[in-house]
């Protein structure tokens, strides 16, 4: 893993990282806490005068960038002057088949088109309902609204922030097309029993692993479990590209479909023969560049081993912070062998803490030099959803009775959903676990200092 860390501020890291999708929450990484001075000194919650528990040196930057090691590819596609869709492009994605153990990777221009696009080759549209957890990124949800089909939401286990395998079946109707888990946080989503619920009721699964490079269930890669799965490598993601995506699949003919679709619909793979060419299919252009491609064969060498660090020290930081009253952290299935831990999650229950608000929490956790947000925002209750049953398109492809929102939103509540967005749910980001060991015990420390300080804080604080 890099050792270096370059100075970094703030701004910067906004500035770099700010249109993130997922992201918007990762904005404030602040100065790295260092006890050095002594508990003595650091005593006053942060919040409330007293000196910030760390405040020396610097979380580790993101995206990480080497010179020396990264930029001769770049360079030389760059002088090439062949930067639309070509070799390097090609090279990536077999690269990218390779490392996860799949036969087939399609590059393009995001995580939210390469969902867009696997529902379409998998003729998801009008009339179709998918099942996807509503504690996720919006481009999950809008993936299926852009294909003209109905999203239904399957409530989460609140322990593992995942679709609960055991809320999925009674979601299932005769339109039901497909399940999406997505493994969100980087943590693997429970995919054997999601696949025995599929192929007992054969629907297909698509796996949304934006959030998930390198983690694994039994051994194998998440992405390669399903029918397809799709991949992010927009600027906060685990392995960063400024913007980027990938469908992946052992399905051939699927990929070439895709690829097709990606490429104005033009004859590809095994269509090739078929008609020898034209276009053969309805498509669009989603193609990716050829200085996207080096950047990421840049990144990939680095990943597995960061990979590695975020599962040690996220295990680390879990196991200094689990016996702070009122901090549940995340947990994994039994069937999980590898995390890709894109956010380092834990409940905050704030009995433990005098009654604090969670947002009082986070700032004063922050203020300490340990930056850390709320997270997402209740996706199942949001206005987008009126939005399009209103639209002029799925007026004409549905029965008004099947797009009343309030009917919709009766069989769509999702309490346990709820209490994870609107009460308890804290993230950390996963830069902040490429930290060192005492980094991690950093963390713990602040914790520590604000649950101590709860009633404190409570009764002087503005809120
Ligand atoms: C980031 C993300 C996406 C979308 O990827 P983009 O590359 O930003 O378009 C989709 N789903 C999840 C869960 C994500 O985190």
């Amino acid at each position: 893993m890099e050792s270096s860390k370059p100075s970094f501020s703030r701004r910067d890291f906004i500035k770099k990282n700010s249109l993130a999708a997922a992201g918007a929450v990762l904005a404030s990484v602040v100065s790295k806490p260092v006890f050095a001075a002594g508990l003595s000194q650091v005593q006053t919650p942060a919040i409330l005068g007293g000196k910030a528990a760390w405040s020396t040196s610097k979380w580790p930057e993101w995206p990480i960038w080497n010179p020396a090691t990264d930029e001769k590819q770049v360079l030389e596609v760059l002088r090439s002057g062949i930067w639309s869709r070509a070799e390097v492009v090609t090279q990536f994605e077999k690269e990218w088949a390779s490392t996860l153990g799949v036969k087939r990777s399609l590059a393009v221009v995001n995580g939210t088109n390469a969902l867009v696009i696997t529902l379409n080759q998998f003729d998801i549209k009008a009339g179709d309902e998918v099942l996807v957890p509503p504690y996720t990124f919006i481009a999950t949800v809008s993936s299926v609204l852009s294909n003209g089909a109905i999203p239904v939401f399957v409530d989460v286990d609140p322990e593992t922030f995942q679709m609960d395998p055991a809320k999925i079946e009674a979601k299932i109707t005769p339109r039901t097309k497909a399940i999406m888990p997505v493994h969100i946080l980087g943590l693997p989503a429970d995919m054997d029993k999601i696949m025995a619920i599929a192929k007992k009721h054969n629907l297909l699964v698509i796996e949304d692993a934006c959030q998930a490079h390198l983690a694994e269930i039994n051994k194998q890669k998440v992405g390669t479990i399903g029918d397809a799965g799709c991949f992010s490598f927009q600027n906060s993601k685990n392995l960063p590209i400024g913007e980027g995506g990938a469908i992946v699949s052992n399905n051939e003919k699927f990929i070439d479909r895709c690829y097709s679709y990606h490429n104005f619909g033009y004859a590809y793979g095994t269509a090739v023969g078929a008609v020898s060419s034209g276009c053969i299919i309805q498509g669009t252009k989603l193609r990716f560049t050829e200085y996207q491609a080096a950047i990421g064969l840049a990144q990939l060498k680095r990943l597995d081993s960061q990979t590695t660090t975020r599962n040690e020290n996220a295990a680390y930081l879990k196991s200094q912070i689990k016996d702070i009253p009122g901090i549940i952290p995340y947990k994994l299935y039994d069937n999980v062998t590898r995390a890709a831990f894109h956010l380092f999650p834990f409940r905050y229950q704030k009995n433990a803490f005098s009654g604090l608000s969670r947002e009082a929490f986070i700032k004063a956790l922050t203020a300490e030099g340990v930056p850390c947000s709320s997270g997402y925002a209740t996706l199942n209750t949001q206005p987008y959803l009126k939005d399009t049953f209103e639209s002029k398109n799925y007026k004409k492809m549905y029965p008004a009775d099947m797009l009343n929102i309030n009917t919709y939103n009766e069989h769509n509540k999702c309490p346990n959903n709820d209490l994870l967005c609107n009460e308890e749910a804290v993230w950390f980001t996963q830069n902040m676990l490429l930290g060192s060991k005492t980094d991690m015990q950093d963390i713990a420390s602040a914790i520590e200092k604000v649950h101590k300080n709860s009633a404190q804080i409570k009764k002087l604080g503005k809120r």
